[in-house]
Formats: C-alpha cells, structure tokens, sequence
C-alpha cells in the first residue's frame, strides 16, 4: 500500500429540481441564515423582522397567508370561513390530486386562499389572502368559488372586502374551469358594489394573469406592495408580440402606478395603518375627517 494514498471522495450532484424550484419560488427556509432573491446578501433571519424586508435593499420576500394574517388582523379576531370545499379533478389531470395533497402538507391550508373575517384596528372586513406557496396561488374552481362566496357574505354582512393578492394565473390543471372563476369573482365584486359597498385590493408579488384580469384589478381602492410584479401575460410573450423592448421596470408597481393603475404603493410596515385609516374613512362613521 502506497503511503501517500489518494482519499476516495464519493460525489454528491445537487439536486438541480429543488434549486430551480428554490429560484422560482423564493421564500424565507427555516434556517438561520436567508439569501435576498434581489441583493444577493446572505442574511441572518432574525435582521428581516416579523415583517421580512431585507434590511439591505428592502426586497419583501414572499409571505405566507398565515404570516400575512398576523401582519395585519387583530389578535384572535380572525374566523374562517368557506373551509372543507373539496377540490376535484375535472379534467383528470395526471398528479392533480396528489400534488393538492403535498401542497396542503406544505402550507396547511386547504386551498391557495385563505379566506374569513377578521378586525383591522377594530373595523370589520371580510379578508381573502392568496398564498403564492400553494402552487404559485393560481386560481382554479375552489379559490373562485371561494372568493365568490367571500363577496356574497360580505354583501349579506354589509362588509367592506379586503383582498391580498398573489397569483400565477389561472390553474392550468383545471383548464377551462379556471377561465371561468374569472367570470364569476368580477361578477360578485359588483354585486357587492351595487349595494355601495367599499373593496380594497393590496396586490402582492406577483399578481399575474386571470387573476389581474379579473377581480384583483377592481377594487375601488387598489394599493400595491413595492416592487411587486403585476401583469397579464409574461414580458418575453408581450415583446415577441409588440417586437419591442420593454423597459426593465414594465409590470413593476411603481410603473403601474405611474401609468394610473395603482392608487398608492404601501410599505408592509405601513400596510396595517393605512388600511385601518382607509376602512375608517369609508365606514360612514367619519364625520371628524372633514
Ligand atoms: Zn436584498
């Protein structure tokens, strides 16, 4: 045996499907240590806060609906409701229904909208948070239909509808069942407006497809995390289409509140007294405002 023996090291290839999935959905591990998906720095997730902004370039990293929950509602006032709607498979989809399975493991909701009433500050709204952990919040019968029904309890209750978005789209697993939920959202969003009642939308990073082509562009008052990304179709599409470039910061927030289709951009930090100052101004019980 020779006495200078090369060591035999065994390799280990990394497993490339659990990076890119890492990539495309950035997201806060439970480790100690965080690296902004903008900026780069690796940091210590204690620095990010309860409210998760990298201290650095003050990127919002991606919240779940729980997290967002308690960011915004008041302790213990939040009740859940529409829960146990069963999603199906309508087209039979190959790996639908286990996918359902690990993504209500995963995030512990049973769907990719959470949805219920809850105090803000002591105003009442009926709350739907969209989850971008549960198969990027796209939208199929289930988040529709609970949307929906979000809309008509409100109108029953005579509450104002706070919405946070976040959505990849349609859910292309239910096909054709998706594009409806379109159809349907807007129409119980104006069935809740005819009555005059009050709808906030806060559109989070990314709001994308159906989703803005639909109820997430018509609240009355329309507020926007910054740096979100916000659009209908994806920028390559629009550019091969237009045969132009587009400017870097095209579908960002602050390009669409330029362009008149965002009211006011909100740091989360702010999110809470904002909407609590909004849901006062419009709850008729402002005569002190002026
Ligand atoms: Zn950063």
């Amino acid at each position: 045996m020779p006495l200078f023996q090369k060591k035999k090291y065994i390799k280990i290839s990394p497993n490339r499907s659990v990076i890119e999935d890492k990539i495309a959905n950035p997201e806060v591990p439970d480790q100690l240590f965080a690296k902004c998906p903008k900026c780069k720095h690796s940091i210590y997730v204690h620095d990010l806060g309860i409210e998760k902004i990298c201290p650095h370039c003050a990127y919002n990293f991606r919240i779940s609906a729980q997290e967002r929950l308690a960011l915004i509602a008041d302790e213990h006032s939040f009740e859940e409701w529409f829960t146990g709607i069963e999603t199906k498979n309508p087209l039979d989809f190959p790996g639908y229904l286990e996918k359902l399975e690990k993504m209500k493991a995963k995030t512990g909701l049973d769907e990719a909208v959470l949805t219920g009433k809850a105090n803000i500050n002591g105003h009442a709204v009926a709350l739907g948070i969209m989850d971008s952990n549960f198969i990027m919040a796209s939208m199929g019968t289930v988040v529709g239909e609970k949307l929906t029904r979000l809309f008509e309890e409100a109108t029953r209750q005579k509450l104002p509808v706070l919405i946070f978005t976040a959505s990849g789209g349609a859910r292309m697993q239910e096909g054709i069942m998706s594009l409806m939920q379109m159809a349907k959202t807007s129409a119980a969003a104006k069935r809740h407006s005819n009555e005059g009642l009050l709808y906030i939308t806060v559109l989070t990073d990314p709001t994308t497809g159906g989703v803005t082509a639909s109820f997430a562009m018509l609240g009355d008052i329309i507020l926007a995390e910054p740096q979100s990304l916000i659009g209908f179709a994806g920028r390559r599409v629009i550019e091969e289409t237009v045969r132009q470039t587009l400017p870097d910061d095209f579908q960002k927030a602050e390009f669409l509140q330029e362009h008149g289709f965002v009211d006011a951009i909100v740091k989360r930090t702010e999110l809470r007294t904002k909407l609590s100052l909004l849901l006062e101004l419009h709850s008729g019980k402002g005569e002190n405002h002026g």
